[in-house]
């Protein structure tokens, strides 16, 4: 980057003729703007508010210089606007809370358990925590998992969480705890596989998870530290990879996070835009809840970085654990599940949650896995009225479904990660048949006139936008049809779902100079490399929040 000021600005710099002079100048740049009355442009000023001032030609922009204003020459490099995503865990992606005993989820049960021994031995907390084991390779042993773990540690409660988040492996111990050890229902949303004579397996799949997290992870004065120290290093994480606002698309409230995030906010350490979702616990009750949940909404100004504006609330499960909903049944399901998948929140409780929530002002964010869940989420906002409701993942939907969308004004929020290749929609078969090559419709709920917008799901998949987009193009006739597309579901449009596209999401006048800038121009790469440019500058609002070395 070269910096000039004072004396090169001023051989550059005419005599301001505009109202207000520009504190900063980026010149000599290649502006894709995401404005589509201006998509490209060679330079950007911007006042001391961050505020832009003039977009277009290094003549129209220097018109808005004087004495004091800084230039920076970006050597003919690509500036985008600040990437927004708008589906990322940067709480629990940046925690040490989940444990520290990580597992491949490419390894086997034996190196597991060697791995897992390792730990137990060296294991200071109350309860052993670990993740990223594959459930099918634990299912397909024909071994009883939670013996396997009884033998490692009989004494020391231990939780694994599966690869994909959905499932967890227990000992004894873990299930006693969580009161999953008797004859009891299975817990709302959640399933606890049981073998042939009724006695808990060891796996439990999707809110029982949860609910065995809620008993190892009580809140306490050192989490709270783990929470808050979390939400900064997610800082840094989003800002290194030119995400200038984000949606935290899980906020535990029960269980401290949503104090770490104001307690960021309060210091002014937060570096991107932020959209907290609250969860929406399923196990509890309705009307407390949902009095709860309404006593924390929390809009702030715009000016605020802060803003608990959404509810995240799952309808379903996923594919993979046969928990997403479908509407005709699974080929295969695991026993226990019913053969349609399950709820996290059935039609009735969706409805009612969706109707109080919209009204009290908050924007849904819906997981939908399965084409039924996606169909009672459609049909939840229709009754609850016009809102920026999302749907995120949306990996099956009904034909039928797919101009709801556009007609209901719902987004379509995809994470075409790195994972969503031909042969994962290939290993779905066994268990959905041909639905599996009808999985992540993207392409036709964009031609249907539907936003769509692009996420990571941070930390299931890589935080980078650059590595969804690429993704997004390389799913060829089912993907995103041109990088433009792909740019503008990572900004504009998911600027559209944070409600805040009057002020970011394009570079034009008036708006913030929320932008960063890329070591390679993505317009000139192969869209298969796409994702290996580096970003080199992130401004937020004006304001350098990251940097490469060396830039
Ligand atoms: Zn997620």
């Amino acid at each position: 980057m070269f910096r000039c000021l004072p004396l090169c600005a001023a051989l550059l710099a005419p005599l301001a003729q505009a109202e207000e002079a520009a504190s900063l100048v980026l010149h000599n740049a290649r502006i894709y703007t995401v404005n589509a009355d201006q998509p490209w442009a060679e330079a950007l000023a911007m006042d001391e508010e961050g505020e832009i001032l003039a977009v277009g030609s290094q003549a129209e922009v220097e018109e808005y210089a004087d004495d004091d204003t800084e230039f920076v020459d970006l050597g003919g490099r690509l500036v985008l606007p600040g990437f927004q995503d708008s589906h990322a865990h940067v709480l629990d992606a940046s925690s040490e809370a989940q444990g520290d005993c990580p597992l491949e989820s490419d390894g086997t049960l034996e190196h597991w358990l060697d791995e897992i021994a390792g730990c137990a031995e060296q294991a200071k907390g109350e309860w052993l925590l670990g993740s990223g084991f594959s459930l099918h390779t634990l299912l397909d042993s024909g071994e009883s998992p939670r013996a396997l773990l009884d033998e490692i540690a009989p004494d020391l409660p231990i939780a694994m969480m599966e690869e994909t988040s959905h499932s967890y492996w227990l000992n004894s111990k873990a299930l006693q705890l969580a009161g999953f050890d008797g004859e009891r229902d299975d817990p709302e949303g959640g399933v606890i596989l049981r073998d042939p004579q009724g006695r808990a397996t060891g796996v439990v799949l999707d809110n029982a998870g949860d609910l065995v997290m809620d008993k190892a992870l009580p809140p306490s004065k050192a989490l709270q530290q783990v929470y808050y120290q979390a939400v900064l290093d997610g800082q840094d994480e989003l800002a290194r990879n030119g995400i200038t606002s984000v949606a935290d698309a899980r906020v535990f409230w029960r269980r401290g996070h949503l104090e770490a995030w104001q307690k960021v906010a309060r210091e002014d350490r937060l570096k991107a835009r932020t959209s907290l979702g609250l969860w929406a616990y399923p196990q509890l009750d309705d009307g407390e809840q949902l009095a709860q949940l309404k006593a924390l909404y929390q809009p702030g100004d715009e000016d605020d970085l802060l803003h608990i504006t959404q509810i995240k609330l799952y309808v379903d499960g996923i594919v993979h654990n046969t928990t997403a909903r479908l509407r005709q049944p699974y080929q295969h399901s695991l026993a226990g599940v019913d053969p349609r998948g399950l709820y996290y929140f059935g039609p009735k409780r969706l409805a009612r949650y969706a109707r109080e929530l919209a009204a009290s002002g908050f924007d849904l964010h819906i997981h939908t896995i399965g084409d039924q869940a996606v169909r009672d989420a459609l049909d939840a906002i229709e009754q609850a009225g016009r809102g920026r409701h999302r749907l995120t993942h949306v990996e099956l939907v009904d034909q039928a479904d797919i101009p709801r969308f556009r007609q209901l004004g719902v987004i379509a929020d995809f994470q075409p990660s790195p994972y969503f290749t031909p042969s994962f929609l290939k290993d779905n078969q066994p268990l959905i048949g041909q639905r599996a090559y009808q999985m992540l419709p993207m392409r036709a709920l964009y031609d249907s006139g539907a936003r769509v917008t692009l996420s990571s799901d941070w930390d299931v998949n890589p935080l980078s936008p650059l590595g969804i987009m690429q993704n997004a193009l390389g799913l060829g006739s089912r993907g995103l049809p041109n990088l433009e597309a792909a740019i503008r579901a990572y900004t504009l449009d998911a600027a559209y779902t944070l409600r805040q596209e009057q002020r970011t999401g394009s570079l034009e006048v008036g708006k913030q100079a929320d932008l960063l800038v890329l070591d390679h121009d993505i317009f000139k790469l192969p869209p298969e490399q796409i994702g290996q440019a580096k970003v080199l500058w992130t401004l937020l609002g004006g304001e350098e929040v990251y940097r490469a070395p060396g830039f």
